[in-house]
């Protein structure tokens, strides 16, 4: 049976990372609710203009329209899913739950003080959403994405003030989301610290042992 994931954790813990590795090498499909709304920005999107506030205050998108987007995006997706950045409050875990099967979630750890750090120093692919860090995970040329060429920018939600607002969002709203899965008995907690490729080495066991 396809495998439904979901990734969870805060801002900067590396759901974005390691997705993109499970993508390339698993054949996961993911969804990032995240992408999915910056793209709605970008394009000027009813969705896009309702959740730029939101977005470039820290705080969470309103559920029903989260909600909504991932009930499109579910409905054309098929084979293995992974969830990137989506559910990040009981209401949504709750509204996932009638929608699909989720086999398991998948929650990384990572202390505070290494957050903002990673965040700050974060550069993102224009064209295809690439994720860098100008200190662990360099381009090979300032400024430009190596898998496509794209430019490379710093998110407008990637300032200490604003992560400091997203780490409190994710304390408040997103916490109770592992507690959710863990009542399930479906949550697994990985250490997200060490190298990129580590911490992937230790989600692929995880998901191996089921
Ligand atoms: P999230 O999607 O959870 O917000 P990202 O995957 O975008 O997190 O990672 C946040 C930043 O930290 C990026 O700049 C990324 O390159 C970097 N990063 C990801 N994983 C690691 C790691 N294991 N060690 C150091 N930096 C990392
Ligand atoms: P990160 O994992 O680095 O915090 P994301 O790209 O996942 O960043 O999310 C960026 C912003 O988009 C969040 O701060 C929030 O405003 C909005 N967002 C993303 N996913 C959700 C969601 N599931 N529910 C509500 N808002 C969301
Ligand atoms: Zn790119």
């Amino acid at each position: 049976m396809d495998l439904k994931i979901v990734l969870l954790g805060p801002p900067g813990c590396g759901k974005g990372t390691q997705a993109e590795r499970l993508v390339a090498e698993m054949k996961f499909t993911k969804i990032s609710t995240g992408d999915l709304l910056r793209e709605g920005v970008r394009l000027g999107t009813p969705l896009g203009l309702e959740a730029k506030g939101y977005m470039e205050a820290g705080r969470l998108v309103p559920d029903e329209l989260v909600i909504g987007l991932i009930k499109e995006k579910l409905a054309v997706t098929h084979g293995p899913v992974l969830l990137d950045g989506f559910p990040r409050s009981l209401e949504q875990a709750r509204s996932l739950e009638k929608l699909t099967r989720i086999d398991m979630a998948v929650d990384i750890q990572v202390n505070e003080d290494k957050l903002v750090h990673r965040i700050v120093m974060r550069r993102s692919c224009k064209s295809c959403g690439a994720v860098y860090h100008l200190e662990f995970s360099p381009p090979k040329h300032a400024d430009k994405c190596d898998k496509c060429g794209g430019e490379l920018y710093q998110r407008s939600d990637d300032t200490e003030q604003t992560v400091r607002a997203r780490l409190k969002t994710y304390k408040d709203q997103t916490l109770p989301v592992s507690q959710f899965y863990r009542e399930k008995g479906v949550l697994h907690t990985v250490d997200g610290e060490g190298s990129i490729p580590q911490v992937y080495e230790r989600i692929m066991n995880t998901i191996k042992k089921g």
